[in-house]
């Protein structure tokens, strides 16, 4: 099976520039011979595929991850999303022993103290969550966009998850941050009122502030960690090594 997918996440990644996104949702949906995964973090971008996947029915279930810490303006966004769509977005939480047992053991904000904690916290909270969320699942849909990072910019359309054995489609990559608010306002899609306030890429609450005139797009997250230490670890390379989230580009606009 991993062979086949493999093979397929190739042909997909030859022929995605040509397609919409919708095209390739559709894509993913049809070919991918098992359940399709799409994890949002109701961002922007993440707000544009919830989208087009709810309002064309596609059969691509939209999960995500709940780690407990998120702004309450992002919960709002859940509730508005799922009301406006009438679909439910389906939440992940981390294991609540894991859970209690990270917080006696480093403290409700331990992350800012050191990055091994900050590490612990997103693994509780976020990677042992996503390994359920994608488990059975052959394809997984994220809304990675090539100019969010320099690191981002090799990588493909389409690729092979070699430690999850997972397609992982990203079908906006192409799309800059202008065109996807254009498509947002266009279209009436509901996004996170934070993104008015200079938050351009959201997370948990505690480790994500609003950008300063000129920073990068990924600056507010984790800004207290040097820049390569930057991830967390939701994202792999081929041999299961988390691929960092430096040397970030600056955003647009800025
Ligand atoms: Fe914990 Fe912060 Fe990671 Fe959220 S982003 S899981 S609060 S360390």
């Amino acid at each position: 099976m991993s062979e086949r997918l493999r093979e397929l996440a190739a042909a997909f990644n030859g022929s995605f520039a040509a397609m919409t996104p919708l095209e390739r949702l559709a894509a993913m949906a049809e070919h991918v011979p098992g359940p399709v995964v799409f994890t949002t973090s109701l961002g922007i971008e993440d707000q544009m595929i919830t989208h087009l996947i709810f309002s064309n029915n596609l059969p691509i279930a939209v999960k995500t991850l709940d780690t407990g810490r998120l702004f309450p303006e992002t919960y709002a966004l859940w509730r508005e999303t799922e009301e406006k769509y009438g679909r439910r977005i389906r939440a992940m939480y981390p294991r609540g022993e894991a859970l209690e047992e990270l917080v006696n053991d480093q403290g409700i904000d331990g992350f800012y103290y050191a990055p091994e904690f900050r590490k612990n916290c997103c693994g509780v909270r976020k990677v042992e969550p996503l390994g359920r969320a994608l488990a059975g699942a052959s394809g997984w849909i994220t809304g990675l966009r090539r100019d969010q990072s320099a690191n981002r910019a090799d990588m493909d359309f389409v690729g092979f998850d070699g430690a999850r054995g997972l397609v992982k489609a990203n079908p906006i990559f192409d799309w800059s941050r202008d065109a996807i608010v254009r498509f947002t306002e266009a279209n009436g899609v509901p996004v996170n009122k934070l993104h008015a306030k200079n938050f351009l890429s959201i997370g948990c609450a505690p480790c994500t502030r609003a950008l300063r005139p000129g920073e990068p797009e990924r600056a507010g997250r984790w800004w207290w960690e040097e820049e390569t230490r930057r991830e967390c670890g939701l994202h792999v390379d081929d041999a299961g090594n988390p691929v960092r989230a430096d040397n970030h580009r600056p955003a647009e606009g800025d």
